[in-house]
C-alpha cells in the first residue's frame, strides 16, 4: 500500500495531542467522585442500611432484604444526581471480558406517566438473558438461567449514564459462571487461614486481608494502521511481519521519555481512572518501542481485580479519543518482548501488619516466617495448579521466549532470605533446640532488616519472586482477569496455612512447646519446599536442565498445563477449601479449550484470508513488474549481456514462485487440518488436532511471507509494516 501506508502514518504523527485539555483540578478534588463511597453511602443511606452495607464489606454478611430496599433506593438517588438514567449489574464471565446489560430506571407508572424505578430485588439480583455466555455444559440452554447477584465489597459506581453494580454470575444450582464468585469463596478461605495461624501469636487479629498490585503492560499502536492489518484486528496480535531494522537492541526505550501523544493519552485515562477511584500512581515506557506500563497503588484484592478490568476498559475507550488502539496481548509482535501483568500479592492483618514484611521483633518474626514458608510450599506443591491458572493461547507466546519466565514455576528469595531459611534448615537439623539455641537462632533471624530494598529488582526472570514485602507473580499474561491466578494462589496459600497449624498442633498435642513446634515445622517446610527455590537466571538452559533434574514440571503445551485444574490434586484442594466443586472444575476446564481452539481457529482462518487475497496477488504483481522488466532486457540486449544483467531478477522471479507454492500449499493443508479436526465432536481431542496438526502451519506459512515481504517492492505491500506498526513519533 506504499503511498496509502506513508499517509496513514503521517495522519496520524499530524494528529496532535494540544487539543486534549485536562481539569486543572487537584486529583485528591475528583478523586472517586463517580464511586458511591462510604461518604457517599453516609450521605444517600439511613444509618441501618449504612451499618448493613457495612458489615457486609468487613464480616461478608447478608444485607437483609428490607434493608437492601433502603440500599437500592439510595444508591439510585446517588446515581441520579450523577445523571444515570440506567443500571447494569456488571460482571466477569468467562469470556475474560466483563459484560453488562442496561436497564432504564425509568417504569411506566399507572397514570401512563413514568417513575425512575429501582429496588431492594434488582440491586440484589438480576436474571440477564446470557445463555451465549460460556458455562461449559453447567446450564443447559433450555434453562439458561444465570443469575447476578450484587457484591456489596466492591463498590458501585457511574459510568457513563449507567449505575454499574459489580455483580457476581451464577447458575440456576448455585455453581460459579464467573471469574469472581471463586474469588471470592477464596479470599474467604486464606482469610479464615490466616487468622486462625496468626491468632498463634496475636489474639487481636480477627481478619487477614488479601492486598494486590497488577503491572499492566501493554501496547500502542496508530489507530489508522490497526486498521490496516485485520490480523490485529481480528486476532489481536500480527500473524505476519517482518522484524523492524531497528527494534528494541538498543533499549532505548525503557523507562525513555514519553512521546507526547502518549502522555496526553496517558494523563487522560488516569483522570477517568481517578474519577472512578483507581489509584493508578505509576507509568513508564517498557522494553519493546511503543511499549508501556501502569500499575495503581495496591488494594484489596477483589476490590483490585474489578479495578484492573474496568481500567482496561477505559483505556481502550480513551484510546479512541487519542486515535490509538491499546493492545492487551500477551505477545502481538514477534520477536518483540511481550506484555505481562505482574501480580503482587500480600496478606495484611486488621490490626496492620503486613505477614511478609519480615519486620523487627522475634516474635515477628516467627509469624512472618510461617507465612513465608507456607507461601514456598504452596508453590512446590501446586506448581502445576499455579500454571493452569495463567496459560492461555496468547501468554503461550510470552512464557519461555527470551524476556518472559519459562513455564517453569520456581521461587525467587534473594540472598537474604535464602540464607535466614539455610541457616534454619542446619541449625534445627533434627535435633531438640537447646534454650540458647533458641534464643541465638531467634535474635539471629530477627537480625532480617525490615526492608530490603535491593531485593524488587533483582531478578526480573523468575516466574514468583520475593520483592522484599511481597510475592510478586510475575508469569500473568497482560490479557488475564487476574481473578484466575490470585484464586488459585490464595486457595493453595490457605491450604498450605492449615497444614502448617495442623502440623504444629500435632506436635505441641504430644508435649511439643508452642514455639519449638512452630520452628520444627518452619524447618519441615523449609527442607519440603526446597526445589522450588531458584534464584539465577530461569531464562537459561541450564535452568532448564536443572529444575528437570529437581523434579520440577516444565509444561509449555497450553491444552496440557490447563488440565491441571481437574487433576486429582487440584480437587482435593479447591474441595478442602470450598472454591470449586469438582463439576465447576471440569466446566472451566471445558471452557478453556473451546477459548483456545476458537481463538486458533481464527487465527488460522485471518492468515489464511490474509495470505490468498493480500499477500499471493500483491507478490504475483511484482512478480509480473520483474518479468516485464526480463522481457524488456532481452529485446534491449544481446545473450552474453543479458545474462550478467537479469540475473537478480530471475532468481527473484524464482524465489517468488517457490515461496508463493509454499504459502499455496501450506494454506490449503491448514484448511485441510481444520477441517478434519471440525468434525471431531470430543472437546479435548478437537483441541489436541488444533494444537499439533493445525498450529504449525501458522508459523510455517508466517516465515515464507516474511520472505516475501522483504522481496516485494514496498509500494505495493499491502499491510502496515513493523517499522511502522512499532514507532510512534
Ligand atoms: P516494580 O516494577 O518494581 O515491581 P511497581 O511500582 O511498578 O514496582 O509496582 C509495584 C506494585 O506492587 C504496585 O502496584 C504496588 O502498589 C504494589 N505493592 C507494593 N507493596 C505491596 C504489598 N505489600 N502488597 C501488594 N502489593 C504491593
Ligand atoms: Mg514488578
Amino acid at each position: 500500500m506504499g503511498t496509502l501506508r506513508f499517509s496513514a502514518v503521517e495522519k496520524a504523527i499530524t494528529r496532535h495531542p494540544q487539543e486534549v485539555r485536562f481539569p486543572a483540578a487537584k486529583t485528591s478534588e475528583y478523586f472517586g467522585v463517580n464511586v458511591f463511597t462510604k461518604k457517599k453511602m453516609q450521605e444517600y443511606l439511613s444509618q441501618e442500611a449504612f451499618n448493613s452495607v457495612m458489615d457486609a464489606i468487613e464480616r461478608g454478611t447478608k444485607v437483609d432484604r428490607k434493608v437492601s430496599n433502603q440500599v437500592a433506593s439510595g444508591m439510585k438517588a446517588w446515581a441520579i444526581d450523577k445523571g444515570a438514567t440506567h443500571y447494569t449489574h456488571w460482571f466477569h464471565p468467562l469470556t475474560g471480558a466483563t459484560a453488562e446489560k442496561h436497564d432504564a430506571f425509568f417504569e411506566p407508572a399507572s397514570d401512563a406517566s413514568v417513575i425512575e424505578n429501582f429496588d431492594g430485588g434488582k440491586l440484589v439480583q438480576q436474571e440477564p438473558d446470557a445463555s451465549s455466555l460460556p458455562s461449559g455444559g453447567m446450564r443447559n440452554t433450555f434453562e439458561a438461567r444465570g443469575y447476578t447477584a450484587w457484591d456489596p465489597s466492591s463498590p458501585a459506581y457511574v459510568m457513563g449514564s449507567t449505575l454499574c453494580i459489580p455483580s457476581v454470575y451464577v447458575s440456576f444450582k448455585g455453581d460459579s459462571l464467573d471469574y469472581k464468585t471463586p474469588l471470592l469463596k477464596s479470599i474467604e478461605a486464606v482469610d479464615k487461614a490466616a487468622v486462625e495461624l496468626c491468632n498463634y501469636f496475636d489474639k487481636n487479629v480477627t481478619r487477614v486481608n488479601v492486598g494486590l498490585g497488577c503491572e499492566q503492560e501493554y501496547f500502542l499502536v496508530d489507530d489508522a494502521l490497526f486498521n490496516a492489518r485485520p490480523d490485529l484486528k481480528l486476532t489481536d496480535r500480527t500473524l505476519m511481519g517482518h522484524s523492524s531494522a531497528k527494534d528494541q537492541q538498543l533499549a532505548d526505550h525503557y523507562f525513555g521519555y514519553i512521546p507526547m501523544r502518549v502522555s496526553a493519552f496517558m494523563r487522560e485515562f488516569e483522570i477517568e481512572a481517578y474519577k472512578l477511584g483507581i489509584p493508578v500512581k505509576t507509568r513508564h515506557n517498557e522494553v519493546a518501542p511503543n511499549q508501556y506500563e501502569c500499575a495503581p497503588v495496591f488494594e484489596e484484592v477483589n476490590l483490585a481485580v474489578d479495578h484492573n478490568q474496568l481500567l482496561m476498559t477505559i483505556m481502550k475507550q480513551v484510546a479512541k479519543r487519542h486515535n490509538f488502539k491499546v493492545l492487551f496481548h500477551e505477545k502481538p509482535y514477534k520477536d518483540v518482548n511481550g506484555s505481562g501483568k505482574h501480580c503482587n500479592w500480600s496478606l495484611i492483618t486488621d490490626t496492620g501488619v503486613n505477614l511478609f514484611a519480615p519486620g523487627k521483633t522475634p516474635k515477628t518474626n516467627m509469624l512472618f516466617l510461617s507465612f513465608f514458608v507456607s507461601v514456598i510450599k504452596g508453590v512446590y506443591e501446586y506448581q502445576d495448579l499455579l500454571r493452569s491458572s495463567i496459560v492461555s493461547l496468547g501468554n503461550e507466546h510470552r512464557l519461555g521466549a527470551a524476556e518472559a519466565p519459562p513455564a517453569i514455576m520456581s521461587v525467587f528469595l534473594g540472598e537474604e532470605m535464602n540464607k535466614v531459611l539455610d541457616e534454619i534448615e542446619t541449625r534445627v537439623s533434627g535435633k531438640k533446640m537447646s534454650p540458647d539455641e533458641k534464643t541465638e537462632l531467634k535474635l539471629d533471624v530477627g537480625k532480617i532488616p525490615e526492608i530490603m530494598p535491593d531485593n524488587t529488582d533483582r531478578n526480573r526472570t523468575s516466574p514468583f519472586a520475593f520483592t522484599g514485602n511481597r510475592f510478586e507473580f510475575r508469569a500473568v499474561g497482560s490479557s488475564t482477569n487476574v481473578a484466575s491466578p490470585m484464586t488459585a494462589l490464595n486457595a493453595i496459600v490457605a491450604r498450605q496455612l492449615n497444614e502448617f497449624r495442623r502440623e504444629v498442633d500435632t506436635l505441641t498435642e504430644k508435649g511439643v512447646k508452642k514455639d519449638e513446634a512452630i520452628f520444627q515445622v518452619i524447618k519441615k517446610f523449609i527442607v519440603a519446599s526446597k526445589k522450588v527455590r531458584f534464584d539465577g537466571n530461569n531464562y537459561s538452559e541450564e535452568w532448564k536442565e536443572e529444575a528437570a533434574k529437581r523434579g520440577l514440571t516444565n509444561i509449555d503445551d497450553v491444552l496440557e498445563a490447563l488440565s491441571a485444574i481437574v487433576s486429582d490434586k487440584a480437587k482435593s484442594l479447591y474441595e478442602e477449601m470450598k472454591v470449586f466443586s469438582a463439576r465447576e472444575l471440569h466446566a472451566r476446564l471445558e471452557i478453556d479449550i473451546e477459548k483456545y481452539t476458537k481463538k486458533l481457529q481464527i487465527e488460522a482462518r485471518v492468515l489464511g484470508d490474509l495470505s490468498i487475497n493480500h499477500i499471493l496477488p500483491t507478490v504475483y504483481k511484482y512478480q509480473n513488474v520483474l518479468i516485464e522488466n526480463v522481457k524488456g532486457l532481452k529485446e534491449l540486449f544481446a545473450e552474453k549481456d543479458f545474462d550478467k544483467l537479469a540475473g537478480t531478477q530471475l532468481a527473484s522471479i524464482r524465489e517468488i514462485s517457490s515461496r508463493a507454492a509454499m504459502v499455496n500449499i501450506k494454506v490449503n493443508n491448514m484448511i485441510d487440518e481444520r477441517r478434519k479436526a471440525n468434525v471431531i465432536e470430543d472437546i479435548g481431542e478437537k483441541a489436541r488436532l488444533y494444537a499439533d496438526n493445525v498450529r504449525p502451519y501458522l508459523d510455517e506459512i508466517r516465515y515464507q511471507i516474511d520472505h516475501l515481504e522483504m522481496i516485494v517492492d514496498d509500494e505495493l505491500w499491502p499491510l502496515p509494516k513493523y517499522r511502522e506498526l512499532l514507532f510512534i513519533r
